[in-house]
């Protein structure tokens, strides 16, 4: 609460409107028995009342007297509110990587106060200091009340050696400034204290104008790609996005080693016939040269199988990603894709060695193998279910999955994070 308007001692009884343009009458035909008019704080009784020396108005019955309409008073009676403080405690919760922490570490000088450059990790702010960040002033937002975001940055790399959480206060004034009068600037809101005088029940009504704090909080964690011309994998911070991800840096992560143990209980084992004496072997390496450029890929594909992005605009970049880092052939023309990614005996399997008794029917059949083909190409690719979860397909990966497991209709909805 910044300022306020107070209405005193009101009943419920009969009595004149406030004299506006609306409510003032000449005799009882300016009234209406019955009638509520929106904009009134009563029931119109039909009678037309002297409210003040010759001035008339419409009768009502309502909390009486009527609030009076005023404007907020200058300066704001609450102006030394600019030296209260605000703790904001914050838990935040990124279940993917089931990680928890707070804005508020212990060893945290409790008496500090929040400064951009000074003390950034203080959870304290004085309210005064948070409008000058914004480039307003208290006073004037003190008078009729405004609302304020304070935003929360949670910038994390959770990775083990690069471990780092902390979060980032950012303001933004969310009302607007510079609307005028007539169209309710600022923020305000009523309450009443109600009470009994000589067993009347009264209420005083205050009408508050403050400031309201909308707390908004982010976070983004980290996405891998990898590149079949690169021994390493990428992560990358969702953050830098906004450009092609295939053109993102990021930062180069070992491949996990993959246990080779696990490759016997592949189910590709059980459905493939022993090698034919004399045939070459199973295992080719990628071709060569490059698949000859498609016409419709796009310039940031290296391998010449990428399609362009159906998603919004808006999130178009995250799936702006080739299987290569340079010009080459492509993964989905390799042994492994066709025989990891896209049999779908193998897939079938995988699915009822999930859920034995699943009934396969014509409608989800498509979309079940294809979701399992997504987490094929990422298990193969980024090893660890870790990795897996945040890995982006793609393009010519996520495509050629979507050819062979098509969708009957509509829209493909892209990757989602887990979160
Ligand atoms: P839908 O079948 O119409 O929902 O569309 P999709 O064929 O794009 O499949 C969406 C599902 O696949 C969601 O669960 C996504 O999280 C997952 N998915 C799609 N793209 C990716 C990706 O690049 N990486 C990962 N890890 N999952 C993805
Ligand atoms: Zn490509
Ligand atoms: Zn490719």
């Amino acid at each position: 609460m910044t300022n306020f308007l107070k209405t005193e001692g009101q009943e419920q009884r009969l009595c004149p409107e406030y004299p506006t343009r609306r409510t003032l009458c000449s005799s009882d035909r300016g009234c209406k028995k019955g009638w509520m008019d929106p904009q009134s704080k009563g029931i119109q009784t039909g009678r037309c009342v002297v409210y003040e020396g010759n001035r008339k108005t419409c009768e009502v019955s309502a909390w009486c007297p009527i609030e009076a309409v005023g404007e907020a008073p200058r300066p704001a009676l609450l102006n030394s509110a600019e030296n209260f403080t605000v703790l904001i405690k914050n838990n935040i919760d990124f279940p993917g990587h089931n990680y928890t922490t707070r804005n508020i570490l212990p060893g945290l000088n409790i008496t500090c106060t929040f400064h951009k450059t000074q003390n950034p990790q203080c959870p304290i702010f004085r309210l005064g200091d948070i409008f000058r960040e914004t480039g307003d002033n208290f006073s004037d937002v003190a008078i009729q009340g405004g609302i304020m975001g304070i935003e929360i940055y949670w910038d994390c790399n959770l990775d083990r050696w690069f471990h780092h959480c902390r979060p980032k206060y950012s303001f933004r004034r969310l009302d607007d400034k510079t609307t005028n009068v007539s169209l309710y600037p600022g923020y305000n809101f009523r309450y009443a204290k109600y009470y009994k005088e000589n067993n009347v029940e009264k209420r005083t009504l205050i009408k508050v104008f403050g400031i309201r704090f909308d707390i908004l909080v982010f976070g983004t964690t980290l996405k891998y790609v990898s590149f079949v011309d690169e021994s390493h994998i990428r992560m990358v911070n969702q953050k830098l996005l906004g450009r092609s991800l295939q053109d993102v840096k990021g930062q180069e992560v070992p491949r996990p080693a993959m246990d080779f143990t696990d490759l016997s209980k592949l189910p590709l084992a059980l459905h493939d016939p022993p090698p034919i004496p004399g045939q070459p072997g199973e295992m080719q390496p990628l071709r060569e040269e490059a698949t000859p450029r498609s016409r419709d890929s796009p310039v940031w594909c290296q391998c010449g199988s990428c399609l362009p992005s159906q998603l919004p605009k808006s999130h178009r970049c995250l799936e702006e990603l080739c299987c290569r880092k340079k010009p080459g052939a492509c993964i989905t023309t390799s042994e492994l894709f066709r025989k990891l990614v896209l049999s779908r005996h193998v897939l079938q399997f995988l699915l009822l060695y999930q859920e034995p008794l699943l009934a396969l029917d014509v409608d989800s059949t498509n979309s079940r193998l294809r979701h399992c083909a997504y987490r094929c190409y990422a298990t193969w690719r980024f090893g660890s279910q870790d990795m897996a979860d945040f890995a982006i397909l793609p393009s010519c990966c996520r495509w050629r999955i979507r050819k062979e497991f098509p969708k009957s209709e509509g829209q493909y909805s892209g990757f989602k994070s887990p979160y």
